[in-house]
């Protein structure tokens, strides 16, 4: 509380005017010096905390992960954060007072100086830079990255700072060109089935994005590795890489593939020492040839389908001076897995290949060398019957003499079944189509087959239209065949006493033909299968070869027409197919 200057009572004398005069001053410069101290007070608590906020922008500025970088008019730099130093690689003070070019890759310094020439003299105070393009640092050791940058400028009386954000995008571009190049990988691995041609596509894929040369090694039969593909990124060196071919892997050296085949993990060398190379050289020879080409770093991946291990995928990077790192192995495992993949496609289609060839040959000796005897058979026993009597008498001779001929009868077709189905599937079946009746080819079917009919009390019976049907553009021969199959079927599996019946109707552009019977009905899961070569329910006693339906569908097929089943267990079968109307 300040004090109240309250005058002496009474005359005042001089001295007393000057006792009071004193202490009207002291008491005034008290005052102005209470004043003074306030001010100051405010000025420096105004000033500290200037000094922490500016601290806090500094602490802001000086921890963010973003490059932040200052220059001024002159394009020297004024400001560089820490996020500048990790990205740059540089300390702040190697670079304060530099020139902002020497952040730039050198192509890139003319653009950029005029970039931001131009930004400058616009009206917008700040801007993301090359929003179409991509900008590009350089760090200090020269390595070049991609960049995404905002640009702001700022008048500071008679001065202009611009500052600069960078975020580097090396990570995420990475990311995006190692998508695009895996959905590559897959068209290119997806286009062959051939087993070298899908070798060499991986082999091509990883040199150069991924290797400087690359090397495939496959187990084969019996455990051994093979070392089956080089390939060079730089097509004149590729002749010295090939030559690795020449010195088969040697099991008695350690190897980094054999260790990999052995535990499965992926190996990855940074940075390989030069005795590694001396410790798995053959010879002094395959020594100079490992030392030719340079090799500095090395990351093999094993190629792995469905569990199995199939061999290695070897990148190796020599000249480029690339090294090989932890995160490069993420990539490599995915072009290996895809790899792996197709390499077994094409192992498994070279396997069903040499399947069909055996096949093939098989079905060549059938064909060619029981064809001859079964004539012969044929002959001999017609012969045979010939010179029996004829008087009408059972005769036991001339009885197993027609069941040797109804054997050899079977033979033959199942024979021409086995060709046939060759046919089909090397597309040389050749149709002679012409116009025929439906009620024309269901007669003769049913007349070749009534006999067997008959055997079994089985009423055949076929159903025509009464106002005919129209004529269906066929192969005669052919369709009899699949006629024959069809009935032959119902006759074969519709148990004695049943009833087997032919149709035929007009459905739009086509005539249907049918073929139902009272037999046992086939099984629902069956029903998928039924026109596959080969196939048949799984039945005591075969009673063919599961040929029939699928020569059948081919041929209906190869008219343009359709063929399907219906059929229920205990119910009876339905066997349908169409052929295209002749007119
Ligand atoms: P195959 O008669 O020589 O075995 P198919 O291709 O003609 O060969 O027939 C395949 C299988 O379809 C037969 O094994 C049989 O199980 C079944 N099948 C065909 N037709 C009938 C039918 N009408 N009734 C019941 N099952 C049938």
């Amino acid at each position: 509380m300040s004090r109240r200057r309250t005058a002496p009572k009474g005359r005042l004398s001089d001295r007393d005017v000057s006792d009071l005069a004193a202490r009207g001053e002291a008491e005034l410069a008290r005052e102005r010096l209470a004043t003074e101290q306030a001010a100051r007070i405010a000025a420096e608590e105004a000033q500290e905390r200037l000094r922490q906020s500016e601290a806090k922008f500094a602490g802001i500025v000086s921890i963010a992960s973003d490059a932040i970088i200052s220059v001024n008019e002159a394009q020297q730099i004024i400001l560089f954060n820490q996020g500048a130093e990790t990205m740059f690689g540089y300390q702040a003070s190697d670079v304060l007072g530099r020139r902002l070019d020497m952040l730039l890759p050198r192509g890139a310094r003319p653009a950029h100086r005029e970039h931001i020439r131009d930004f400058g003299q616009s009206p917008i105070a700040a801007r993301r830079m090359a929003e179409r393009q991509e900008i590009s640092g350089q760090r200090k050791n020269g390595e070049e990255f991609p960049a995404e940058a905002a640009i702001s400028k700022l008048d500071l009386g008679n001065e202009r700072i611009y500052t600069v954000v960078l975020r580097d995008i090396s990570r995420r571009k990475r990311a995006e060109e190692a998508q695009r190049f895996l959905a590559q990988a897959s068209s290119v691995l997806a286009a062959s089935l051939d087993h070298e041609t899908t070798l060499a596509s991986v082999a091509r894929l990883a040199a150069g994005p991924l290797a400087d040369f690359c090397i495939i090694d496959l187990v084969q039969e019996g455990g051994h590795v093979d070392r089956l593909v080089v390939a060079h990124a730089d097509p004149a060196k590729e002749g010295v890489a090939q030559q690795l071919l020449r010195y088969p892997l040697d099991r008695s050296r350690p190897h980094l593939v054999f260790k990999m085949l052995q535990t499965g993990q992926p190996e990855l060398w940074p940075e390989l020492p030069e005795s590694y190379l001396e410790s798995v050289a053959q010879n002094k020879d395959h020594l100079r040839l490992l030392g030719a080409l340079h090799i500095r770093s090395l990351l093999a991946v094993p190629l792995r389908s469905h569990g199995r291990l199939l061999g290695a995928l070897t990148l190796v990077m020599a000249e480029s001076g690339r090294h090989y790192q932890p995160e490069d192995l993420e990539l490599a495992e995915e072009l290996a897995h895809r790899a792996a993949l197709a390499i077994e496609n094409a192992r498994l289609y070279r396997e069903a290949q040499k399947a069909v060839w055996a096949r093939d040959e098989v079905l060549s000796v059938v064909s060619h060398d029981l064809g001859n005897p079964l004539s012969a058979i044929f002959i001999g026993t017609g012969l045979l019957l010939k010179s029996l009597p004829a008087d009408g008498r059972p005769d036991e001779s001339r009885q197993h003499l027609e069941a040797i001929r109804a054997s050899a009868a079977q033979m033959e077709r199942l024979i021409g079944n086995l060709l046939e189905i060759r046919r089909m599937e090397a597309g040389r079946l050749r149709l002679d189509c012409k116009p025929e009746e439906p009620a024309g080819l269901i007669a003769e079917a049913c007349h070749v087959l009534q006999p067997l009919a008959s055997v079994k009390s089985q009423l055949l019976q076929t159903e025509i239209p009464a106002d005919g049907l129209p004529r269906v553009l066929a192969d005669r021969e052919r369709v009899l065949q699949v006629l024959s199959n069809l009935v032959g079927n119902a006759v074969k599996y519709t148990p004695a006493g049943g009833r087997i019946t032919v149709r035929a109707e007009t459905r739009e552009a086509e005539v249907g033909f049918l073929v139902s019977d009272t037999g046992p009905g086939i099984p629902p899961e069956h029903l998928p299968h039924i026109f596959e070569r080969f196939w048949q329910v799984r039945q005591s006693g075969r009673r063919g070869i599961g040929l029939g339906l699928a020569i059948a569908k081919g041929i209906v097929e190869a008219h343009g027409g359709r063929i399907w089943v219906e059929s229920r267990p205990g119910a009876g079968s339905t066997f349908h197919f169409t052929l295209p109307m002749a007119e």
